[in-house]
């Protein structure tokens, strides 16, 4: 069976690697190369009891974490290139009585769920992390982590070519019908297969297609690179206005901005001030780091904030993986095996209920 897959995102090259390994001949297509999009600007954070996820989000971020070990084991197998990637647990941390209050609402809220964080008191926080500023309480989930993005992707495209996958810089210009399967249109001219597998982001929505727009819609994100001679903590922190990732290097993550400006992809000066400001309120030390990056990227939002994978109503040779908005990473691995087990064994696993495309009236 021969696959196309539009688009070399996270999402996209996960599912490149899902396929190929299991036998498919894989073709991806992006114009601009592997790990751009969102995924250049991603924080890599594994942190699905985050707050403010659905009950359908939470359930597919806790499959997805479940599958993570496995999923890169396999990869950097496959690659022959390590990932760098940590279960360090997450540390949200309160300035104010009001925030500590909140931590210990948390707590409930996951202790319901049947998982064990821990709070701590500012004394139990300063001990744990002293390069944190002064700060009221903490809340540690210890099964969150991190995975460094660009590692990631790397490992990610050589273990996909190692399985005969082939990579090709050319944009999509549309999705067409090919007797049972569908092909895609490029200035270098038709590319047919048994299936396409749409993981274009936020762009999903703009390659003309027989039927109706993935309703995907971007916000863009801007984030920090910095660096220490060590790493300055020993957990993702979740500040009142940023989240700081630690790398082993001593690079420092610092995200991120949430913002609706349509397809604009610039860092912004603001952008850049408001991080750093709300960085060095955090850890008083990042104020003497070296800047070494800003990236911005747009995440592909949907409306329920869930997203789009399943086969296409209008185009049954077209599968759709898209709309992953904040938690591409995390979702990776669920995603590859959901759309491999769809396209390669026709089996529709019981996960897909949860993202399926028809509640879009795709
Ligand atoms: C600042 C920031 C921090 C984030 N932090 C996290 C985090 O900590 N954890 C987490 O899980 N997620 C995080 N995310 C979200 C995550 O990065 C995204 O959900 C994920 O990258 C989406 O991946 P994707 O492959 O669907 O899209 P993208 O990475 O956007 O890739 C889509 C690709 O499609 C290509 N494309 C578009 N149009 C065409 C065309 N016509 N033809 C060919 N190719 C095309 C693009 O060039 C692009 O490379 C973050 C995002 C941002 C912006």
């Amino acid at each position: 069976m021969t696959v196309i897959v539009v688009g070399a995102g996270v999402v996209g090259c996960a599912v490149a690697y899902e396929l190929s390994a299991r036998g498919a001949g894989v073709r991806v297509v992006d114009a601009r190369g592997t790990g751009q999009g969102a995924t250049r600007a991603s924080a890599g954070m594994l942190a699905p009891y985050i707050e403010g996820h659905s009950d359908a989000l939470l359930r597919l971020g806790i499959w997805s974490l479940d599958q993570y070990e496995g999923f890169l084991a396999r990869v950097a197998a496959d690659a022959r290139r390590p990932v760098e990637y940590r279960r360090t647990g997450t540390l949200q941390v309160a300035r104010t009585d009001r925030g500590a209050e909140h931590l210990r609402e948390r707590q409930r809220a996951l202790a319901d769920l049947g998982v064990v964080a821990s709070l701590l008191n500012g004394d139990e926080v300063r001990r744990s992390e002293p390069a944190l500023a002064d700060v009221r309480a903490g809340l540690r989930v210890p099964q969150h982590g991190y995975v460094r993005v660009a590692a990631l992707i790397e490992a990610l495209v050589g273990a996909a070519v190692t399985h005969g996958a082939v990579f090709s810089d050319v944009r999509v210009e549309g999705i067409t019908r090919q007797g049972g399967g569908a092909a895609v249109e490029t200035a270098q001219g038709r590319i047919a297969g048994d299936a396409v597998i749409l993981a274009a982001g936020s762009w999903s929505g703009g390659i003309p297609i027989d039927g109706p727009a993935p309703p995907v819609r971007p916000v863009r994100g801007q984030l920090l690179q910095l660096r220490l001679p060590q790493p300055p903590l020993s957990h993702v922190v979740w500040g009142p206005n940023c989240y700081l990732v630690p790398w082993q290097d001593g690079r420092v993550l610092v995200g991120a901005t949430s913002e609706d400006v349509g397809f604009d992809e610039r860092v912004t000066s603001e952008g850049v001030a408001t991080l750093l400001d709300s960085a060095r309120r955090l850890v008083p030390a990042l104020g003497g780091a070296t800047f070494e990056d800003a990236r911005a990227g747009l995440r592909p939002a949907t409306a329920d904030e869930l997203p789009i994978i399943g086969r296409s109503a209008t185009m049954p040779g077209v599968c759709y993986a898209t709309g992953h908005y904040r938690n591409g990473v995390l979702l990776a691995p669920i995603t590859a095996s959901l759309v491999a087990d769809l396209v390669l064994g026709g089996h529709e696993r019981p996960e897909l209920t949860l993202v399926r495309p028809d509640r879009f009236g795709l």
